[in-house]
């Protein structure tokens, strides 16, 4: 949601890129204007998955706020994976400035090192994958992201936690579906 507000260019849009430019996140009331306008929309009816939200305890709050009024039942899935693990996979992503593609220098490699497999684009890193943002993101993270699972717990929000490491996404997307299927919640 944040990637398309920014390549349309809004005002929205152009208050995210300063933010994330610097690292840091985008104001909680920005976030949840944005989520509340999406989950009104048709396709979200019969549910829907908000993924990298809530990232601060004041985001799960006005979150609770949408959705106690919209009798909407939710669970948490809490997806364990080392830090270590996240800042390579992090250093290792590249993307093509052309068509968009994404590539990983160690799960997904182009076949010509650096090099876009569909247009033969020079592949470039993020500016948010740039190793001094992630830091900060990292920081951000440990200040705001990690008391938020404290908060959803006290709240009494059901909670899967889910090894998110060594396996395939298809694999762990299996994982969860078992949790629920077997009332782990
Ligand atoms: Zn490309």
């Amino acid at each position: 949601m944040l990637r398309a507000h920014l390549a349309a260019g809004d005002k929205l849009g152009k208050e995210i890129a300063a933010v994330m430019q610097s690292g840091g996140l985008v104001p909680d009331e920005t976030v949840n204007r944005m989520v509340e306008e999406r989950i009104e929309e048709a396709d979200c009816k019969e549910g829907f998955l908000l993924d990298g939200f809530p990232r601060t305890v004041s985001q799960a709050v006005l979150l609770g706020g949408l959705l106690t009024p919209r009798h909407i039942q939710t669970v948490v899935v809490h997806l364990k994976v080392d830090y270590n693990v996240v800042i390579s996979r992090i250093a290792g992503r590249r993307q093509c400035p052309t068509c968009g593609a994404l590539y990983s220098v160690t799960s997904n490699a182009p076949t010509v090192s650096e090099v876009c497999d569909y247009d033969g684009s020079k592949l470039i890193v993020r500016d948010d994958d740039r190793p001094e943002v992630v830091e900060q993101r990292l920081k951000a993270y440990e200040v705001q992201t990690a008391p938020v699972l404290a908060y959803l717990k006290q709240a009494g929000y059901s909670i899967l936690d889910i090894e998110g490491e060594g396996a395939s996404p298809q694999v762990i997307a299996r994982r969860i579906e078992k949790a629920i299927e077997e009332g782990r919640v």
